[in-house]
């Protein structure tokens, strides 16, 4: 069984200059457990991707399911409940800079109406899982971008998601942070059993971290299966 499928999945914008298809016919498999990687130039159609699976956009044609939920046909009302399912973290990590930590992990919390003591007892655990425990009070401004990140990862996990979705999240970090930032979300796959869907044009993003992979080629799935047999290594 998928934790996340796709059958013949395209999606074309309508724009003022005519359409674009970002995804034709897609057809792919998320197992429970596993981190998955998306791989492909800008335009392949990555975010299109990433932006169906937590119905931020709507299918054309085609279906996408979630947890065994098709998401292709849900109204807003039904969304807002599947949403704290799925978690999501950003290449520019998304903060809100007057909030301080606590309160931008707090946000999807109040979203999904959390009692004052639930929340504040699942922001002390999920601060002490990404390490952040005396930063509880400080504003984004003063912290680096991997710890930016790991607040943005502890923001994502509050609802306790069964999926987390990471779009280009290490793409602003530098090489360090990056392998930190890569074993975080390593320790949240196995320790926590979250399946993670990592978008990336990184070749080594997916090489560190990915169990299988998908290669998107300008909105063709053209290959997808482990990465040891989709990319010979070196
Ligand atoms: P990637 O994330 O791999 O860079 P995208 O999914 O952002 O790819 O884009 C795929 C294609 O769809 C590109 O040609 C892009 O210009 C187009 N596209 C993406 N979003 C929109 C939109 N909201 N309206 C029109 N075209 C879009
Ligand atoms: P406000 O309603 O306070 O203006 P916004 O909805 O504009 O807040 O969001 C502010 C910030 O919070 C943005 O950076 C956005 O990415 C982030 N954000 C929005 N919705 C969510 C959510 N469901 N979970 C986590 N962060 C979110």
């Amino acid at each position: 069984t998928s934790q996340i499928s796709f059958r013949d999945v395209s999606k074309v914008y309508q724009t003022a200059s005519g359409s674009v298809t970002a995804l034709k016919g897609i057809n792919l498999d998320v197992k429970p457990g596993e981190i998955f990687a998306v791989i492909g130039y800008s335009g392949a159609g990555k975010s299109t991707l990433v932006r169906l699976i937590n119905g931020l956009e709507k299918v054309t044609s085609g279906s996408v399911e979630v947890n065994g939920f098709d998401v292709t046909n849900m109204t807003e009302h039904q969304l807002r409940k599947v949403r704290p399912e799925i978690g999501m973290i950003f290449q520019q990590f998304n903060l809100m800079q007057s909030k301080t930590v606590y309160e931008n992990i707090a946000y999807p919390l109040r979203l999904a109406k959390w009692s004052k003591a639930d929340m504040k007892a699942r922001i002390t655990e999920l601060l002490h899982f990404v390490g952040l425990t005396e930063k509880a009070w400080v504003h984004p401004d003063e912290l680096s971008g991997g710890q930016k990140q790991r607040v943005g990862i502890a923001r994502a996990l509050a609802t306790k998601p069964s999926v987390l979705l990471a779009d280009e999240s290490t793409s602003a970090l530098d090489p360090e942070t990056t392998q930190d930032v890569l074993g975080l979300l390593r320790r949240v796959n196995e320790k926590l059993g979250v399946t993670i869907v990592v978008i990336t044009h990184e070749m080594e993003v997916v090489r560190a971290i990915a169990d299988r992979v998908a290669v998107l080629d300008n909105g063709d799935l053209i290959e997808q299966g482990p990465v040891d047999q989709i990319f010979e290594t070196p």
